[in-house]
C-alpha cells in the first residue's frame, strides 16, 4: 500500500511541485495551505507522515507540529518541517515542536523521498492506530471543533500567563494585588465566595484571608465559618502555624443573606512550595461545582503558584531585611522589635517615649487618579520629608503601605509635637511632581507618648492609632493627641 502523506504548503507552485514529484514517486498525497487546514485533514485524511512547510498564514508549521504531538489519538503520526533557510532557530523550535525531521527546502525531491521514506519505517503509524484516530473522528466532536478547543486552550494560555505576570508588579502592595487577583480569577471560575491567602516567613506576622463576595455583604457568622474551614484545611501543613487570622471583606455591596450551609461545593486548595505551606486559595460556590467552568483550572492553578512563589519569596526578602526596600526607613518588623524594647526599657528605667503615627490623607485617591508609581513616589517623598524633619536619635519606620511611625526616645508630648507639627507643614508645602505631574498631599498623625496608664506597648500604640482615627475624622492634615486619662 501506497504511503499517505499530508502535504502542507501555502504556496501553490511549490506546492503543486513537491505533489507532483512525490505522486511520481509513488506516495498517495493530500493537501492542505495551512496549519488549520491540515489539522482537520489529519482526522479526515489519518496519514502516515505529515510533511510541512514552516512559514504559513494562521497556523504555521511549528504550531501544526505542537498541536498534533499534543493530542494523544494522533501524536505518533511523524512530523517533516521544511526550511527555507537552515536556520539554528528553526531546529531550536522544531524540536521543542516536536519534529521528527528537519529538512531544507532546496534538497532534491530525490533526498526528500529517502527521508520520507526512512521516516515512515523509523515511526511507522500502525492500522490500529490509525482506526482509532477514525473512530474517533466520527464519534468525537468535528476536527473542527477539536482544533478550535485547542486554539482556545493555547490562546488562553497565553493570556493567562501574560495577565499572571502583570500582576508580578504588585508583590508589594498586597491589597491591589489581592483585588487584582479576584478580578482575574473571577473571570474563569464561578463562585459565591473566593478567597486568597498568602503565608508569611515570619511566624508572628497576622495571617489573613482574603475575602471576595462578589460584592455581595456576607453576614459575619458565615465569614467566619468560612475563615475556621479554611485555614483548618491549612492547619493540616505542619509548618503552618495558625495562631491569628483575620478576614478582610475586598468587596462590600448589597446585604445577601444565605448560610454557611448553603454554600454547597468547595474547594480549597493549599498553595505548597519547596515544602512549605505558601499560601492558599479556596472557592465556595452555591450550586453543585460545574466542572465546565474549571476547565482550565490546572492553568490557572499552576499560574498561581508561581504568582504565590514570587510573593512568598518577596516576603521572605523583606522579612530578612531590616529596611523597607522603598523608602529607605526601616521595615514593620524592625518597628515591632524596638517597640517593645524601647518600651521596657522605660518601665525599668522611667523615661520620656513618644510615638507617632501617620497615615498620607486619601492617598487611595492619589494611586487612583496618578497610578502607583506616583503613589510610590509620594510615599518615598514622606519619607524623606520624615528624614529632615526628625533628629537623628528618632527612629523612623514604614509601618504598612501608606502608614509611617515615628519612634522618640528621651521625649516628652511636648518636645515630640514640635518635630511631628513641622513634618505635618512640611509635606502640604511641598510641591510635589513626578514626570512632570504635580500634586498636593497631606498627612495625618496621631500622637501619644508613654502615659502610666498603659500596661503594654501594645496599648501605647493602640493610643497613637487612636489619635490619628480622630484626626481623620475631624478633617485630616493634622496632628492629634491621645486624650489620657
Ligand atoms: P485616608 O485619608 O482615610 O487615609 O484615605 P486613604 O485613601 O489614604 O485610605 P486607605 O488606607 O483606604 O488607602 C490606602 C491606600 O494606599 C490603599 C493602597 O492602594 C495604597 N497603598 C498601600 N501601600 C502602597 C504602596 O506601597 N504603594 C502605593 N503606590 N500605594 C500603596
Ligand atoms: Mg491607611
Ligand atoms: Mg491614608
Amino acid at each position: 500500500m501506497a504511503v499517505k502523506i499530508l502535504l502542507v504548503e501555502d504556496s501553490e507552485t511549490q506546492l503543486k511541485f513537491l505533489r507532483d514529484g512525490l505522486v511520481q514517486n509513488g506516495f498517495e498525497v493530500e493537501t492542505a495551505m495551512n496549519g488549520a487546514e491540515a489539522y482537520k485533514k489529519l482526522f479526515e485524511y489519518i496519514p502516515d507522515i505529515v510533511v510541512s512547510d514552516i512559514l504559513m498564514p494562521i497556523i504555521d508549521g511549528y504550531q501544526l507540529c505542537r498541536m498534533i504531538k499534543n493530542v494523544d489519538e494522533v501524536k505518533k503520526i511523524p512530523v517533516i518541517l521544511l526550511t527555507v533557510l537552515d536556520k539554528k532557530i528553526d531546529s531550536f523550535w522544531g524540536k521543542k515542536a516536536g519534529a521528527q525531521l528537519f529538512l531544507s527546502k532546496s534538497i532534491d525531491i530525490n533526498e526528500l523521498v529517502r527521508n520520507i521514506n526512512a521516516t515512515v519505517r523509523r515511526y511507522p503509524v500502525t492500522d490500529e492506530y490509525k482506526s482509532a484516530i477514525a473512530d474517533k473522528a466520527t464519534t468525537e466532536n468535528s476536527a473542527q471543533t477539536r482544533l478550535n478547543t485547542i486554539l482556545n486552550d493555547l490562546l488562553l494560555k497565553s493570556v493567562f500567563a501574560n495577565e499572571f505576570r502583570n500582576l508580578s508588579d504588585f508583590l508589594n502592595y498586597e491589597r491591589i494585588l489581592v483585588e487584582k487577583l479576584f478580578s482575574l480569577v473571577s473571570s474563569f471560575v464561578e463562585y459565591s465566595v473566593a478567597g486568597i491567602f498568602f503565608a508569611s516567613p515570619d511566624d508572628f506576622a497576622e495571617n489573613i484571608l482574603y475575602i471576595d463576595t462578589l460584592g455581595r455583604n456576607l453576614s459575619k457568622n458565615v465569614l467566619s465559618d468560612i475563615q475556621y474551614d479554611f485555614f483548618r484545611k491549612m492547619e493540616e501543613f505542619k509548618s503552618f502555624n495558625n495562631s491569628k487570622f483575620e478576614v478582610v471583606r475586598i468587596l462590600l455591596g448589597k446585604e445577601i443573606d444565605y448560610q454557611f450551609t448553603d454554600l454547597k461545593s468547595k474547594i480549597i486548595i493549599p498553595m505548597v512550595f519547596d515544602k512549605k505551606l505558601i499560601g492558599g486559595i479556596c472557592f465556595y460556590t452555591r450550586q453543585d461545582i460545574d466542572y465546565a467552568s474549571f476547565r482550565y483550572f490546572d492553568i490557572m492553578i499552576s499560574e498561581l503558584l508561581a504568582i504565590f512563589k514570587m510573593k512568598y519569596q518577596y516576603t521572605e526578602k523583606e522579612f530578612m531585611s531590616v529596611l523597607d526596600g522603598l523608602t529607605g526607613l526601616y521595615n514593620r518588623r524592625q518597628f515591632e522589635i524596638s517597640l517593645e524594647q524601647e518600651y521596657n526599657r522605660t518601665k525599668r528605667h522611667p523615661s520620656d517615649f513618644s510615638l507617632a503615627i501617620l497615615d498620607i490623607d486619601f492617598f487611595k485617591k492619589v494611586n487612583d487618579t496618578y497610578g502607583h508609581q506616583y503613589g510610590d513616589y509620594v510615599l518615598k517623598t514622606v519619607a524623606d520629608l520624615m528624614k529632615s524633619a526628625f533628629r537623628k536619635t528618632d527612629l523612623l519606620y514604614r509601618y504598612g503601605g501608606e502608614e509611617m511611625v515615628m519612634m522618640m526616645p528621651e521625649t516628652n508630648i511636648e518636645g515630640a509635637i514640635i518635630p511631628v507639627q513641622r513634618l505635618r507643614r512640611m509635606v502640604e508645602d511641598y510641591n510635589f511632581e513626578y514626570n512632570g505631574v504635580k500634586a498636593k498631599v497631606t498627612v495625618s498623625i496621631g500622637l501619644t507618648t508613654n502615659y502610666q496608664e498603659f500596661n503594654s506597648q501594645a496599648e501605647m500604640l493602640k493610643s497613637a492609632d487612636e489619635a490619628l482615627y480622630k484626626a481623620k475624622e475631624s478633617g485630616r492634615n493634622r496632628v492629634i493627641l491621645y486624650e489620657h486619662q
